[in-house]
């Protein structure tokens, strides 16, 4: 399984990038964790849009959904087109009604709905969820391969226990970053670096990659701080960053 950082920003995009998403790649299959502002562009950068199976949102705020809708726009020329026949399939839940209404375009993407106790199968991967901190009804996703890798995107929360069963073991956490160490992040439904690499310690998991980051400060600050309580491999979201196993 292959991840791509394809944009890590919180709240907007800097120039020439994007705010939150991720291209999971494995044998044919190509599915999309969350489809942020400016992901359309820098997703070509990496893969046809045509070929990508499934879009899977984490909650409808709209640093990860801004460009859901271009997306769409983009397999209605590909199938016009005949690039492809496929049409795309967007998953989000049905816990904020007016984001999951807006899903999904006739003939050309097939909206699907899941909730905390559901296990999609997308080709070769199989995603589960868990609900988290945040102002939004917002889930993380847990991913896994045939071949038992596992990654854990976090998505929006707040600094929240019930999550450590699901990460549990991950082999990649994805962690929301959106504060450095000692500053006030749970009023925003959002974690700091000492919280987030908390999280990463109490899951158990090998790696942690830091994303949805801040737009003031210096990132590697964060890894800095968050290497203070988390001793394995830290890295920084950056775009076109690939992580493989
Ligand atoms: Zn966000
Ligand atoms: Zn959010």
């Amino acid at each position: 399984m292959k991840l791509t950082v394809i944009g890590f920003w919180g709240a907007y995009p800097e120039k020439n990038e994007a705010t939150s998403c991720y291209l999971l790649q494995d044998g044919g299959t190509n599915v999309l964790l969350d489809c942020g502002s400016g992901a359309v562009a820098q997703l070509q950068n990496y893969i046809d849009l045509a070929v990508i199976d499934a879009v899977i949102l984490s909650h409808y705020h709209h640093d990860h959904v801004a460009d859901i809708g271009v997306l769409t726009y983009s397999r209605v020329v590909d199938m016009n087109l005949k690039n492809t026949d496929q049409p795309l399939h967007i998953y989000g839940h049905q816990d904020d009604q007016q984001g999951y209404q807006q899903l999904g375009k006739k003939t050309f993407a097939e909206a699907y709905d899941y909730g905390e106790k559901s296990v999609l199968s997308i080709g070769s991967l199989s995603f589960t969820f868990h609900p988290t901190s945040h102002p939004a009804p917002c889930y993380a996703i847990k991913v896994k391969s045939q071949s038992g890798t596992s990654i854990v995107y976090s998505a929006d929360t707040s600094y929240d226990e019930s999550l450590v069963p699901f990460i549990e073991g991950a082999d990649l956490l994805i962690t929301e970053t959106s504060f450095y160490e000692g500053q006030e992040a749970k009023s925003y439904g959002h974690m700091n670096s000492k919280e987030a690499a908390t999280l990463a310690v109490k899951g158990n998991v090998k790696e942690l990659l830091l994303a949805h980051l801040p737009h003031f400060g210096d990132h590697q600050q964060l890894v800095n701080e968050a290497k203070k309580y988390f001793k394995g491999p830290i890295s920084l979201g950056k775009r076109g960053l690939t992580w493989e196993e």
